[in-house]
């Protein structure tokens, strides 16, 4: 009605006005008021109903206003919102402890953080301290966050325009069969060749100046590349060689996305640290840490950790994270991941792939699947660009307008969109979604060669 346009209206103008949006050209950004959420769903003022296939930046891993989450959230809000770090909650060491039973191995410890940026920075600053050793090395294709240090982990384009932050970082190529860096012709080859490509940059970056290895479990924003079998091993066993910690960034892909509560736990490999933010509590109160074991805690046991954050163990975020991780065992949600992405993702998108020219290829595992769009099967050639903006990532805009005109959001990320909606949701709502995916793929075979 008039009113629900008036309330539209007045988020547009203050968000014209005055908000400043992350990695966009400001005059050009024209944010959608969104006026509630519900499940797997989000609607904006006018009624219409998005089905959330992106999970908001991979985040809502329990879906929109989960009512137990919420009800921790006012609960605690009322009886003691914030308090210093410094200070005893119950909360935060409840969800501390929690994290600690699902954690592998003999990672046992919490360290909170305001997301995963910040959760990396705390981890690599660890790394360098324990070990004494500058340097960390991570992969090309990686996000790890957009403060100082994390932005220079990152191998991905973000990187660029914040070259000089004077960390000490080196980048590698991670495995990824259907585009190898090492013309591999087999998952077995190319975790094979990956690792001695990986030995190689240790060596000539020098074993004794590498403090960690930072490792995304499974590669998330660019591009769902999820490890060929023997690689993550191959990279503990690297790591052990060279005095050298591994740390494994499950920001995006912990906490049920993979049908784990940490992804690494497929391949049974024990890290030094782990960094999580995102699913933890679903980001309906920021949080995120760092998990680490008895090695790196004892080299602060007598000293100081020189680091710390005024809301680190936030009441609220740590009251959201015990209710969240509660819920998803009362309510059995890594089996819904586990279940429905076998089941249902996994066979829909083979048939797509069978059906539609553009897809090049679908791989993925759980809740956490691409659909990797190119111009021609045979060359393998991206539907856009790498990095392409503009008129050139035209394509892919195409897309995203078909999906959104139906009801879906997709997650989009140059030539690839990533299926990875909340795990909860239902597999009528998932059919659903694959069905609009599959009407707007037509869109996509329109900008392929045959
Ligand atoms: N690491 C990974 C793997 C991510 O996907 C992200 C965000 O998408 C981050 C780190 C950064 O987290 P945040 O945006 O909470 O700082």
């Amino acid at each position: 009605g008039d009113l629900d346009t008036a309330a539209a209206d007045q988020v547009r103008a203050d968000d014209r006005a005055h908000v400043f949006h992350s990695w966009s050209a400001q005059a050009h950004v024209d944010a959608i008021p969104i006026a509630g959420g519900s499940g797997s769903y989000f609607w904006d003022y006018e009624g219409k109903r998005y089905l959330d296939f992106s999970s908001q930046l991979v985040n809502l891993n329990i879906g929109h206003g989960h009512p137990k989450v919420v009800q921790a959230i006012q609960e605690q809000a009322a009886r003691l919102a914030t308090i210093a770090p410094a200070l005893g909650s119950d909360v935060r060491g409840e969800a501390a402890r929690m994290i600690a039973e699902r954690a592998p191995g003999d990672l046992d410890r919490v360290f909170f953080t305001n997301g995963g940026a910040d959760a990396n920075e705390h981890a690599i600053r660890m790394a360098r301290l324990q070990t004494g050793r500058p340097t960390v090395l991570s992969a090309y294709r990686s996000y790890h966050g957009a403060t100082g240090g994390a932005i220079a982990l990152t191998g991905d384009p973000r990187r660029w325009a914040n070259e000089s932050t004077g960390q000490s970082v080196a980048h590698f190529f991670g495995p990824y069969a259907y585009r190898s860096a090492f013309h591999s012709d087999s998952e077995e080859q190319e975790s094979e060749r990956a690792l001695q490509h990986l030995r190689d940059v240790v060596q000539l970056q020098g074993p004794d100046t590498i403090a960690a290895i930072i490792q995304e479990s499974v590669v998330g924003t660019n591009g769902i590349l999820v490890p060929p079998p023997g690689y993550l091993q191959g990279v503990r066993e690297l790591c052990d060689e060279y005095g050298i910690l591994l740390i494994a960034d499950e920001v995006m892909a912990g906490f049920g996305r993979c049908g784990e509560w940490f992804a690494i736990q497929h391949w049974d490999v024990v890290p030094d640290l782990i960094t999580f933010a995102k699913g933890v509590n679903s980001g309906y109160v920021p949080l995120g840490g760092v998990i680490l074991g008895p090695r790196t805690y004892e080299r602060f046991a007598d000293r100081p950790y020189p680091g710390g954050l005024t809301y680190s163990g936030h009441p609220l975020g740590c009251a959201a994270a015990v209710a969240s991780m509660k819920a998803f065992e009362d309510e059995g949600i890594l089996d819904n991941v586990r279940k429905l992405g076998e089941t249902v993702v996994e066979p829909r998108l083979q048939q797509l792939k069978d059906k539609h020219a553009s897809v090049g290829e679908v791989r993925g595992l759980g809740m956490f699947w691409a659909i990797e769009l190119v111009k021609d099967r045979q060359t393998r050639e991206p539907l856009v660009p790498f990095n392409a903006s503009g008129e050139a990532a035209a394509p892919m805009g195409a897309f995203a307008a078909a999906c959104k005109k139906e009801g879906l959001w997709p997650f989009t990320h140059m030539n690839r969109t990533h299926v990875v909606p909340p795990c909860t949701i239902s597999e009528d709502e998932l059919t659903a979604g694959l069905d609009i995916i599959d009407a707007a793929l037509d869109v996509a075979d329109q900008h392929t060669a045959g």
